[in-house]
Formats: structure tokens, sequence, C-alpha cells
């Protein structure tokens, strides 16, 4: 079935202002059939688990951990955890201030500690294109990377599989997804101050 989701949250339990319950509903208000919970390792409060167990939702709601690698310096690898399967996702390389080829570089360290899944192409929901590339070889994945309300909902994928966990994660392993926006949505610098603007079409 066509399923709709989003694989990187923030909530009370690291640095985000939603709690697990209150990114469920939004999303759930969005349409979503999935999303996951992927609170920062270093910033984590006890009780995670338990916290995300206890979500009250019809919504596939995936237990994630933002992980810090050290690498030449620090980026982020998302682990998301199925029933059997676990997904491994390189986080927003956008984000480093890195060269393609450093990003390239660093993808590569990774892989060798972590077995890598997916690449992110956003950065808190805005698609970077100078990373969706052939030269990276993992599938690109669009996420928001949301840490309030208002990020939530501007990135996304939609795959066509059952709906259970490991299904899902199969599939974007596969790259048998679509990466989707929200429309007329870009980011743009404005007199050397990065602002967000939506533009209705
Ligand atoms: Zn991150
Ligand atoms: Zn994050």
């Amino acid at each position: 079935m066509l399923l709709k989701g989003q694989l990187h949250i923030h909530t009370t339990f690291s640095d985000g202002k939603l709690t697990p319950q209150d990114a469920a509903d939004i999303y759930a208000g969005l349409g979503f059939d999935f999303i996951a919970i992927t609170d920062h390792d270093h910033l984590l409060k006890s009780n995670y688990r338990k916290a995300i167990e206890s979500v009250k939702t019809d919504l596939i709601v995936f237990y994630g951990i933002e992980l810090t690698v050290f690498e030449k310096g620090y980026v982020h690898v998302n682990r998301i955890e199925g029933e059997k399967e676990i997904l491994h996702v390189f986080n927003h390389p956008g984000e480093y201030g890195l060269s393609r080829k450093q990003v390239l570089e660093r993808i590569h360290s990774v892989a060798k500690r972590y077995p890598l899944d997916v690449v992110e192409v956003t950065d808190h929901g805005f698609h970077t294109p100078e990373f969706d590339i052939p030269e990276i070889k993992y599938p690109k994945l669009a996420s928001d990377d949301s840490h309030n309300s208002i990020g939530c909902g501007r990135a996304w994928i939609e795959l066509d599989c059952k709906k259970n966990k490991d299904s899902i994660i199969r599939a974007i392993r596969r790259g048998d997804f679509w990466n989707c926006y929200e429309r007329g949505l870009k980011k743009e610098k404005i007199k050397g101050v990065l602002t967000t603007n939506q533009f209705i079409l």
C-alpha cells in the first residue's frame, strides 16, 4: 500500500520542542503513516524508549537515535530500529561546512563503522541539491529533521509496501521510495541572513 512517512524528528527528549505525542499528533494530522523519532544520543533524557512506546497513535512510530560520530569532526548518523531490520542514515551532508569531496570521504569512513543504507539530501527539510549527486552511491533520503511544529511537513518520503516496520526499512534500503517536498518551499539568503520563505505558486 502507498505510505507516507518521515524519519528524522527531535522531541523534548533531546533538543526538540515537541513531546513524542505532540509530534505523532502533528504528523497524523498531515496524513502521515509512519514517523521515526530520532533524538540526539548526547542529550538523551531517561525513559526515552518507554516514551516512544507509550505514544497513542495510529501511526507506525519507529524508535531511532541520532548518533554523534567523530570522523575528522562530528557527523550525525541516524539509527532507526524496525522489528528485525535496522536502518542507518548518514544525515544532512550540507550541515557540516564540508566540500563534496570531504563529504564523500566522511561517508566512506563512516561506512566502515556503521552499515550505512541511505544518505539524506535535506537540511531541516530543505533540499540540498549539491549533495544529491550520483557520486554518493546510496539512495538519497528527504526528511524534516524537525525540532518544532513549524519544521514538520517540509520533506517526506512515499513508498509502496506492506504497512510494517521491516517492510518499510527494506523498501528504503532498496531505494524504492520517492522524495517529496512541500510545494513552493525554498530557502535563500537575504542580506547575509539565512531565512526561510514560503511562496504560494
Ligand atoms: Zn543532526
Ligand atoms: Zn537531527
